[in-house]
């Protein structure tokens, strides 16, 4: 039976410590501040600001919520993230995606100044990931390479196999994997025999965002499963891409959903501004 990764007790070990140094950094008059900025009121969106509003609080963080409606135009858009660029209580922006469909994500994100950029989307910090010379890293990736080290697993050498390849969590997965010196493959919708592939790795990371995809005799035995997926199963209950039963059984280490890398992404957007107040 597999070893389960905890995200949920290693982001608290990571709050900790933020807790602590923001504790520190209180004493020089600084205080860590992040601003999130949510257009429109989508019910899934309103969840995930307020989560970060809470961890915000819980950590002695300043935070500011931008509640913006739903047919705001891109330019005032852009002069809402100019006025937070200039703002010196915060030091992050991250805005909620995804957004209206008559909003342009692209030129939204490349507005945000790269030294204020804790979702780490800016092309800056996303192309700086080839040359290892980002600022900040996208924190679901992130989170699952805190996860991978501080439950004992270094990449260094090992193939690992990341299922999915969208620019928020695939992508970024890969290139910190390879700046960690692993070998890596990546499989899309379109990759031939994905299951051959997998039974390869040491390591699997799927972010397909479908239940059940990954399934037991897609396992080698002993190898590591950290399942980023957020999905519901026929029940409604809350699932990842793992059919946690049959995995489990096989692999030496694997991450439940919820309480694996959901809670470490929260953890990497307030360690990612605690950061950026450090820099400034
Ligand atoms: P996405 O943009 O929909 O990307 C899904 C990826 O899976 C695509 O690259 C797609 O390939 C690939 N795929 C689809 N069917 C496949 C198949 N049969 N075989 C191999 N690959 C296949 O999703 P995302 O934004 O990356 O998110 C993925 C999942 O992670 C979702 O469940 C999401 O809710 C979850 N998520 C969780 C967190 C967290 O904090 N835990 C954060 C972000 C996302 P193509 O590129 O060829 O279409």
């Amino acid at each position: 039976m597999a070893q389960i990764i905890s995200g949920k007790a290693i982001s608290t070990a990571v709050k900790a410590e933020i807790r602590t140094e923001t504790e520190q950094l209180a004493m020089q008059g600084i205080v860590p501040g992040l601003a999130v900025v949510l257009v429109g009121a989508d019910p899934a969106s309103q969840v995930y600001v307020r989560n970060k509003e809470k961890a915000c609080a819980e950590l002695g963080f300043y935070s500011e919520k931008h509640l913006l409606p739903a047919d705001i135009t891109q330019a005032e858009l852009l002069d809402k993230i100019r006025a937070l660029n200039a703002d010196d209580r915060i030091h992050g922006i991250l805005v909620q995606l995804p957004l209206p469909d008559h909003l342009d994500a692209r030129q939204v994100m490349e507005m945000i100044a790269p030294e204020k950029d804790v979702d780490g989307f800016h092309p800056m910090n996303s192309g700086g990931l080839i040359a290892g010379t980002h600022r900040f890293a996208p924190c679901t990736p992130a989170g699952v390479m805190e996860l991978l080290y501080r439950s004992g697993f270094d990449p260094a050498g090992k193939h690992c196999v990341v299922l999915g390849r969208s620019a928020i969590v695939g992508k970024p997965m890969a290139l910190l994997l390879l700046l960690a010196d692993a070998t890596v493959t990546v499989c899309h919708s379109k990759t031939s025999d994905v299951a051959a592939i997998c039974r390869q790795a040491d390591l699997i990371i799927t972010s397909v965002g479908k239940a059940g995809f990954l399934t037991g005799d897609m396992v080698k035995p002993g190898a590591t499963v950290i399942d980023v997926g957020i999905n519901r199963d026929a029940d409604g209950k809350l699932c990842g891409d793992a059919d946690f039963a049959s995995v489990s059984a096989v692999a030496g280490a694997v991450t439940p959903v919820p309480g694996g890398v959901g809670p470490m992404t929260i953890a990497m957007l307030m360690k990612n501004t605690l950061t950026a107040a450090k820099r400034k």
